[in-house]
């Protein structure tokens, strides 16, 4: 590890401010202290956020808003979050163990880095976003656990997280502040898909950063859920996951709201496959055919061909006990 500055910002400004002159944010530092143990990340400044906004409070139109620096602990045990987006609650749980969740930050959370196991590899790998133009030894390697939707020549890696999973189901939306101001991005935009520029991975500009994560309002009558298929039941990163929000009138699909996790560099909205059940019947065959829709367009690695069958039986899952008549 080399030597760095440690600063605290007390607010927005003085954050932006150290930004601006090259610090690197540190939140819970769940993901960045890691990164710096492996020389991934060499910063020489690093501004301490978790002194940001914490608040989580109802918005004027009943949606829901969220300081970049409230912990995964915090928004998962909310009573407002447990109650009106339990699949946000679950998705955080499921995300990770409760010693992580104490420590890790809303803002940190969304900006976590791939776990792809040869990003992680300098000394004996070659890798697009540590250093671009190397190469990337995971599309000849052991890639099981790497994407199916999204992916490019440059990469092939994952997005770790499932609170951003549920928070693109949820049409989150983030709130940026930098030098030249403040302005609102939605959560399924902030993230990029690697094309030839793996390193690129958020749409955020030079010394901008997150101040808050905004959700509109879920009205009551939909049903939501979160499901995270993993090889292990805790400690593991998805193979697949599945965030879904459906409302249904008379046995047919009113609204839906679908992505998944673990199959893509972002959190994969699922549009696709809201259209195909748009209005259509709420039957295991129609969830079957909109899951065939979202992933025709799914390129399989050496290892990972089971992920494609792993998503489409999740969706189906998911949405059939979602909409099951509850006598
Ligand atoms: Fe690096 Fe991406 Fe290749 Fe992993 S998949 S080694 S993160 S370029």
């Amino acid at each position: 590890m080399i030597p760095f500055t440690y600063t605290r910002a007390s607010d927005a400004a003085g954050a932006i401010h150290a930004v601006s002159a090259g610090a690197k944010c540190l939140g819970g530092g769940t993901n960045l202290v890691d990164l710096m143990r492996e020389n991934i990340e060499q910063p020489t400044m690093l501004v301490d956020v978790t002194g940001l906004s914490r608040v989580i409070d109802e918005t004027r139109n009943g949606g829901l808003i969220i300081g970049s620096a409230a912990t995964n602990t915090a928004i998962a045990e909310n009573r407002l979050v447990r109650t009106r987006y339990p699949l946000l609650s679950r998705a955080i749980v499921a995300g990770a163990s409760s010693q992580i969740r104490n420590m890790a930050t809303m803002a940190g959370n969304i900006m976590q880095r791939t776990r792809c196991t040869y990003f992680y590899d300098d000394e004996g790998s070659r890798c697009n976003k540590r250093q671009p133009g190397q190469g990337c030894d995971a599309i000849e390697g052991f890639n099981r656990n790497h994407a199916i939707l999204g992916a490019s020549s440059a990469c092939i890696a994952t997005h770790p997280s499932d609170m951003c999973v549920a928070l693109a189901a949820l049409d989150a939306m983030v709130h940026l502040q930098g030098g030249s101001g403040a302005r609102i991005l939605a959560l399924t935009e902030l993230h990029r898909l690697p094309r030839e520029r793996p390193d690129l991975e958020t749409m955020l500009e030079p010394g901008e950063l997150i101040t808050a994560v905004e959700l509109p309002p879920l009205p009551r009558d939909f049903r939501s859920t979160y499901r995270k298929v993993r090889d292990r039941a805790s400690y593991a990163f998805a193979l697949v996951s599945v965030a879904a929000a459906v409302r249904t009138e008379a046995g047919r699909v009113k609204e839906v709201r679908l992505a998944l996790g673990g199959v893509a560099h972002k959190p994969w909205r699922a549009r696709k496959a809201e259209q195909a059940l748009q209005d259509g019947p709420a039957t295991e065959a129609a969830f079957r055919a909109a899951a065939e829709v979202e992933l025709a367009d799914a390129r399989p690695l050496k290892d990972n061909a089971f992920k494609i069958e792993l998503a489409k039986r999740t969706m189906v899952a998911v949405l059939s006990e979602l909409t099951r008549v509850v006598p």
